[in-house]
């Protein structure tokens, strides 16, 4: 860091800056973790510097014995974590991942069955501003109005009627376990692929917090840097059959040369997953976020679907009426890092929103447990019911982010 504060003190500013963010306020958004020293020693590594396209002992480059063996390191341990036949881990982002996916399974032009963007789906599962809409004709599954959990007699019907050549299951906000099986059984009546799109739950997966989609699905995309705790970055799992063409449609139809340093990282996050204490982790993150909704429903704030069994919850603010953006920077002032998001059914554009995402992967890893959990709850209710515009408002936002620095101060992130 001495090096960097002398060559580039503008660029050092940032980083010290964004570390002060981290120790100083509540970081709550779901897709979210603290890397480890580890984790973060590699991706600052020199292999950085290494082009290696290809795949470990089939390269285009000469060098590449280093990499090779950090590759294959980390390929043996996603496989063994996941009881998986095949990995790839040079998916450098969750949307390339997924966009390799598709190129391996259909075509353009076919037909993708997915869970639409407002009920909890990814801009890749079919949404008109991405590749996904623009390229594949996407028929979108919803959650049911009363139960708010994904429909699946929907899902049936709509794969009957459309036959999809691939079902996509897995979202970036719903707070509920998926059935897999259910979803493996719609596929095999229709004749499509399941492409399970674990990006946000795959570190709950590993920790053995919830069930896998492996056995179930053709393919399983996800990223390394959610609760999974790694560098950024996608990985895809898959079965033997199809290994071939995942490989391919990652290197060389939709990247050229892999990140050397964030796929050794990602060795570096499955090693660290692979221990006992990533899984009292994981366990600890799905009971944080139960509180965490718990405790949000005491504060006059209604989960959607009535809770949680993930790291993540979603929140509807209409109670109180306040918008989601409206509670999101109100936050923001009060140093609780969270992000808007629309519920099921929102009658709000998604830029405003009725609700807001809470997730607990980062402040589990700071150590905070159940006990705080009340106490962070209330914490987001005084934020997001003080309007800053209103008197003594601005005093107060200044007062929560006081308490907040007093709670986290017990709990440090990347402790000195
Ligand atoms: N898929 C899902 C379900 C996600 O939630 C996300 C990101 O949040 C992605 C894919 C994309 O991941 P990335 O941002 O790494 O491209």
């Amino acid at each position: 860091f001495e090096q960097l504060s002398t060559t580039d003190p503008e660029i050092a500013e940032v980083v010290l800056g964004e570390l002060d963010r981290l120790r100083g306020g509540l970081q709550l958004i779901a897709s979210e973790n603290l890397t480890s020293p580890a984790v973060l020693a590699a991706l600052g590594s020199t292999l950085t510097n290494k082009y290696a396209e290809g795949y470990p002992g089939r390269r285009y480059y000469g060098g590449c014995a280093q990499v090779d063996r950090a590759e294959e390191i980390g390929i043996a341990r996603a496989k063994e974590l996941f009881g998986a036949e095949h990995a790839n881990l040079q998916p450098h982002s969750g949307a390339s991942a997924n966009l390799a996916a598709y190129a391996a399974l259909v075509q353009p032009g076919d037909t993708v069955l997915a869970m639409e963007l407002p009920h909890g789906g990814h801009l890749t599962h079919g949404s008109r501003v991405n590749f996904s809409g623009r390229w594949f004709q996407t028929v979108g599954y919803t959650v049911r109005r009363d139960t708010e959990l994904i429909d699946y007699d929907e899902v049936r019907d709509l794969a009957r009627t459309h036959r999809p050549k691939m079902i996509i299951c897995g979202a970036t906000a719903y707070p509920r376990l998926i059935d897999f099986a259910r979803f493996r059984e719609v596929a095999d009546e229709v004749g499509a692929y399941l492409m399970v799109d674990a990006a946000h739950f795959i570190g709950l997966v590993a920790g053995q917090a919830i069930p896998s989609p492996v056995p179930y699905a053709d393919v399983v995309c996800a990223t390394t840097h959610k609760v999974l705790r790694g560098p950024r970055g996608g990985m895809i799992l898959c079965r033997e059959s199809l290994a071939e063409r995942i490989d391919k449609a990652v290197f060389p139809f939709t990247q050229g040369g892999p990140l050397m340093h964030a796929v050794a990282a990602k060795a570096v996050a499955l090693r660290e997953a692979a221990q006992p204490e990533y899984r009292t982790y994981a366990a600890q993150v799905v009971a944080n976020a139960r509180a965490l909704a718990d405790g949000l429903a005491a504060e006059g704030m209604r989960p959607v679907s009535g809770g949680t069994d993930t790291h993540l919850a979603l929140i509807d603010l209409r109670d109180l009426g306040v918008t989601g953006a409206e509670a999101e920077a109100r936050c923001d002032v009060a140093t609780i890092t969270l992000n808007k998001n629309a519920i099921p059914y929102d009658p709000q554009k998604p830029m405003v929103a009725s609700g807001i995402r809470v997730g607990t992967p980062s402040i589990t890893t700071q150590g905070l447990g159940e006990a705080q959990m009340r106490q962070v709850a209330e914490l987001i209710g005084r934020a997001v019911r003080t309007d800053p515009a209103a008197p003594g408002g601005a005093d107060e936002l200044t007062r929560i982010a006081a308490d907040v620095a007093e709670l986290v101060a017990d709990f440090p992130a990347y402790p000195r």
